[in-house]
């Protein structure tokens, strides 16, 4: 009979010890002694099922000898496989009464028998849910079978084994989870960290402690909000709320760091569940600071040049596309001011990169105070920067702003001790004239710039519809050009230079004019531009080179008195390859005496190679052809190349007689120059003399020679021809009124 009683003890020790989850070997042995209770003298043994090898194993257990608990080792689950190969894979109760006669014990009854037993009982342990996870078998020392109260306690016994064995299994990859977890949240290389509801922090690692520079000790208990940036909090607040309501989100914010400085932070917020229910936000963050600046960097360079720090083209660009939005919006006038600096490159040329790179920087940071709180101050490419003001209220502020420019550029630039003077020509345009597309704004300043080159620098220009028409005919006059010289639609004009004193003509000056079928008289000012930039000065040139040296040759020819006349040279003309080889060519070919021909450049002749130049100067001096600087006074004021230049004489810009009575700057400049000429022997030519009271002030100052409209106007040959060779010193009947093509 069974001790009913002991086996209630011994049931409930097995219920406590499952329920609080002791190993499983100290359950499995209670189990043992309840079996023991109810079939005093049986032996319990545990076979662990192996799925994957479909073999059972047995669990170590004190009442088995070694050999036979290593036999018992991946016994094959079958038919054959003693009572609890069987039982495994019949998946019921299998029962030995006498192991000796029992077929299935074949391959173990030798090991049994030694063992001492005789009978085996095995029963499955399968789950609630159907899964086999091993048999237990209940061996005798005497051929033995169960009652069938037996068996059920037998199968009651399985039962709670498999329980137990769920339970440890659970609790196992329960411990390993957490473990890893753990693991996972210690070793992450970003922050994690864990809040109340509240948003106070519980827990963080040690990635976090690092990206915040805060010690977690430190941290725990504390508001997020007391690490980041006041106008972050609302935003951040936000996510967290999203998070709490389950919602899981990224954003980016920056995080005060325990050394003061901002950190940007990539975060991520999401809920912590247990059992279902929200108990917290999780965080993960990771300090994007370094990517965040690099890119950063990235953009500037993009929108940046490097030499100055100011917005480059590209940047403009874009700005200008927002600021005509603005103006518009406002009511406002965007100007957009192109500024070209005059003879920068012969400062780069000759005094080198360096220092024309110290200028340019030095420009830069002297227009910085002119711009307003609106406007961009662009670099452009080279010497070319741009202003973009889109607050302007009138096109008289636009002419101001334009002023104040020009007006910075009056006083010298200290550059390493050095002072260098440089002036800038400016192209205006503005935005209450139409465009259909924004750049046209760009393209009209870029235009006005041109005509503010060509009428001497140092001056601002408004591009005007007229330039707008001059500029759709760009196009066209390229190609007129072509067909004009083939067609014969030039012509030579000559103005008289005039003795300042006697008013005596002392020679002529060849200035081109352009009879166009269409559009009348073209200004040499809109084509000789185009022709240097196609390349057509070239033929033009030669040209005007033959038709000046034969006109003269054939009135030499013809024995009459004659003066000698001045050959206006672009600098692309002088710079080619033959040009001298061509002027001697042509000479010989007219047989013009050479002492008759002057030649005029510009100083923008010295920007291919000062020595160079001064070399050609010298071989045409040699061929008895004298040299004159036209327009000098507006380029870069290369006094020190007109010392070791063999010239004979210099033309003043008309630029600076205009307003000779009224500028006192421009009178002490022209003074300067005058005097300063003298000294090196050259002959001064003061040109756009266009009233007496000029005339008079020129000769006041020494100026040698005076041009302009106040003797004669450009006039054809024959016009010329009937000027009187002697002018009175003032006034001067205008002989060509009638043929005025200017
Ligand atoms: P430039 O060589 O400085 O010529 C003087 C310009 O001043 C001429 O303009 C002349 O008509 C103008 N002028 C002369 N006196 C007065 C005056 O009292 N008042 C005013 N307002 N203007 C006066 P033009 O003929 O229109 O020529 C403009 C420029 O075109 C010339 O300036 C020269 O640089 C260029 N050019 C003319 N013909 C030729 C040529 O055959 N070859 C080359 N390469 N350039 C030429
Ligand atoms: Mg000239
Ligand atoms: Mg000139």
């Amino acid at each position: 009979m069974t001790d009913e009683p002991a086996l209630l003890a011994a049931q409930n020790a097995v219920h406590d010890l499952i329920a609080r989850q002791a190993p499983l070997a100290q359950t499995l042995e209670a189990i043992s002694h309840c079996i023991g209770i109810v079939h005093p003298g049986a032996v319990v043994a545990f076979m662990c099922f192996d799925p994957a090898r479909c073999s059972l194993s047995m669990f170590p257990s004190e009442h088995f000898s070694a050999s036979y608990f290593d036999r018992l080792q991946e016994v094959p689950v079958g038919s054959l496989g003693a009572c609890f190969g069987a039982a495994a894979y019949l998946r019921r109760q299998v029962i030995t009464e006498d192991i000796e006669t029992d077929p299935r014990w074949e391959a173990f009854r030798a090991a049994a028998l030694g063992e001492g037993f005789r009978a085996c009982w095995s029963s499955p342990v399968i789950t609630a849910e159907g899964e086999l996870l091993g048999i237990f078998g209940t061996y005798f020392r005497q051929p033995a079978a169960p009652s069938e109260t037996g068996k059920l306690r037998l199968r009651q016994a399985a039962a709670l084994i498999a329980l137990a064995a769920v339970r440890d299994r659970d609790s196992r990859r329960h411990r390993t989870l957490a473990e890893s977890h753990r693991s996972l949240f210690v070793n992450h290389p970003d922050g994690v960290y864990e809040f109340d509801l509240e948003g106070r922090f519980q827990r963080c690692n040690a990635a976090l402690e690092r990206i915040i520079g805060y010690p977690e000790r430190e941290l725990i208990g504390h508001h997020f909000n007391e690490y980041v940036e006041p106008d972050a909090r609302a935003f951040i607040q936000a996510a967290f709320d999203a998070a709490k309501a389950g919602d899981s989100r990224q954003y980016e914010a920056r995080v005060i760091h325990a050394d003061g400085h901002a950190h940007q932070l990539e975060i991520t917020n999401f809920p912590v569940t247990s059992e279902g229910e929200i108990v917290g936000v999780y965080g993960i963050c990771r300090d994007i600071t370094r990517e965040r600046n690099q890119e950063a960097q990235i953009a500037y360079q993009a929108s940046h040049d490097l030499l100055t720090g100011l917005p480059n083209r590209a940047a403009l660009d874009d700005r200008l596309e927002q600021d005509l939005e603005w103006a518009r919006q406002n009511r406002r006038l965007l100007a957009v001011l192109h500024l070209d600096l005059d003879g920068f490159k012969a400062i780069n040329d000759g005094l080198g990169y360096r220092l024309g790179n110290l200028l340019l920087a030095a420009v830069a940071e002297r227009l910085h105070p002119l711009l307003g709180p609106r406007d961009t101050l662009a670099r452009f490419t080279g010497d070319e920067f741009a202003f973009l003001m889109p607050a302007l209220g009138c096109r008289e502020e636009v002419a101001a702003a334009a002023e104040r420019i020009l007006a910075t550029f009056e006083p010298s630039f200290e550059i390493e001790g050095r002072a260098l003077h440089i002036s800038t020509s400016i192209g205006v345009a503005c935005s209450d004239e139409p465009v259909q597309q924004v750049h046209e704004l760009l393209q009209h300043a870029d235009l006005a710039l041109d005509v503010a080159k060509q009428q001497g620098r140092n001056t601002w220009q408004w591009h005007r519809s007229k330039g707008a028409r001059v500029v759709s005919e760009h196009v066209l006059l390229r190609h007129d050009l072509h067909a004009a010289l083939r067609d014969g639609q030039f012509e030579l004009y000559y103005q008289p230079v005039v003795e300042a004193v006697t008013g005596r003509i002392r020679s002529v000056e060849a200035l081109i004019r352009w009879h166009h079928p269409v559009h009348g008289v073209v200004s040499p000012g809109v084509f000789i531009p185009i022709a240097e930039q196609t390349g057509q000065i070239i033929p033009l040139g030669r040209w005007v080179l033959c038709q000046a040296c034969r006109s003269l040759a054939e009135r030499v020819a013809r024995g009459e008195h004659v003066c000698p006349v001045a050959v206006n040279i672009s600098s692309l003309q002088f710079r080619r390859d033959g040009f001298l080889e061509e002027v001697q060519g042509i000479l010989d070919e007219t047989g013009l005496p050479p002492e008759l021909l002057e030649l005029e450049m510009t100083e923008s002749i010295l920007m291919g190679g000062a020595e160079q130049a001064i070399e050609m100067i010298c071989t045409l001096r040699g061929m008895r052809i004298s040299v004159a600087i036209d327009d000098f006074g507006t380029g870069f004021s290369s006094l020190s190349y007109l010392r070791d230049l063999p010239i004979h004489k210099i033309k003043l810009d008309r630029a600076f007689i205009q307003d000779i009575l009224t500028s006192r700057r421009n009178a002490a400049i022209v003074q300067g120059i005058i005097t300063m000429a003298h000294h090196m022997d050259l002959v001064v030519v003061a040109e756009g003399i266009e009233t007496p009271a000029q005339q008079q002030e020129l000769v006041r100052r020494g100026c040698d020679m005076l041009q302009g409209f106040h003797f004669s106007r450009p006039v054809p040959l024959t016009a010329l021809m009937a000027l009187p060779d002697l002018l009175p010193a003032r006034p001067c009947p205008d002989p060509t009124a009638a043929a005025d093509h200017q």
